[in-house]
């Protein structure tokens, strides 16, 4: 499941399919009551997302909480989506319980990266493999994804995004190419940004061929198979899963719940849900 309990970013990057940024951020006390009730389900796997989550000032207590130990079985892994500008400081409060931490670099070309992850005076992308080096060296027990967002911009970057990790022992366990997904500002933008099912193949290709080159493990992302795919909870609480015609809002997340059914596993297609997390964040 991807929860994503802020809107906020202090990036304003065009592509961005999450939260309209602007919307109330979810409260501690009712994080902490989704968090209980994922791991009494049995929930296998949590994408803490947003907005930006590394601004949730209780961020450490809430990844603290859904990877705790659970008698007789296996707490959910959890998996932090973040741009990348926190501080260490920030992020090694909040490393500790984590499985999986995912990045994202748009283009090896600086004036690609810029015009897509825009809103910040930061060097993003400086900050992006300062952070990606300092994990790989004294974290080595939390796994990378690497994400890269693939729109009519940065199509002639994209490919060579890995040429900016110098060392092999710096590369991400798992580079993802997403096909940008016309939602929420990647909506506003699509006449400009996206890009159609042929050419993002041909992006594919090269991102593949690299990435073979480099030994690190590729997943693509396209839009034809997003259908299914995710259980989003955002920050009023709402469930919000992908079909044929977007996103589509069901309900309070409790609610829905309380109403006897449909049962989360019943919202989403099951195999195609579990097939993207488990094909994105391996186990061991
Ligand atoms: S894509 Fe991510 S980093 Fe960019 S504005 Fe959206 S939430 Fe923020």
């Amino acid at each position: 499941m991807d929860l994503r309990p802020i809107g906020r970013c202090n990036l304003s990057c065009p592509f961005c399919f999450g939260p309209r940024h602007d919307v109330p951020t979810m409260p501690q006390a009712v994080a902490f009551r989704i968090a209980a009730k994922l791991r009494q389900e049995g929930v296998q796997g949590v994408v803490i997302s947003g907005g930006e989550p590394t601004l949730l000032r209780y961020l450490a207590l809430l990844v603290e909480e859904l990877s705790s130990p659970l008698p007789g079985r296996f707490p959910p892994r959890v998996v932090l989506s973040t741009n990348g500008l926190a501080s260490l400081k920030v992020m090694e409060r909040v490393l500790p319980g984590l499985s999986w931490l995912a990045l994202p670099l748009e283009s090896a070309d600086e004036k690609e990266h810029r015009e897509l992850r825009t809103g910040s005076a930061a060097p993003h992308r400086k900050r992006v493999l300062d952070l990606l080096k300092e994990v790989r060296k004294n974290h080595r027990r939390v796994r990378v994804k690497l994400g890269t967002v693939i729109t009519r911009r940065n199509v002639s970057g994209a490919p060579r995004v890995l040429d900016l990790i110098e060392e092999d022992s710096w590369l991400p366990d798992v580079w993802k190419v997403y096909q940008m997904s016309e939602t929420n500002y990647g909506a506003d933008n699509g006449d400009w940004l996206s890009v159609g099912d042929e050419e993002f193949e041909e992006v594919v290709e090269k991102c593949q061929q690299r990435a073979e080159e480099r030994g690190v493990t590729l997943r693509v992302y396209r839009n034809s198979t997003r259908t299914g795919s995710y259980f989003f909870i955002d920050p009023d609480c709402e469930v919000v899963v992908v079909d044929e015609g977007g996103e589509r809002r069901l309900g309070n997340f409790f609610s829905l719940l309380e109403d006897g059914a449909p049962r989360p596993a019943d919202l989403v297609l099951p195999s195609r849900n579990m097939e993207n997390f488990v094909r994105t964040y391996p186990d061991e």
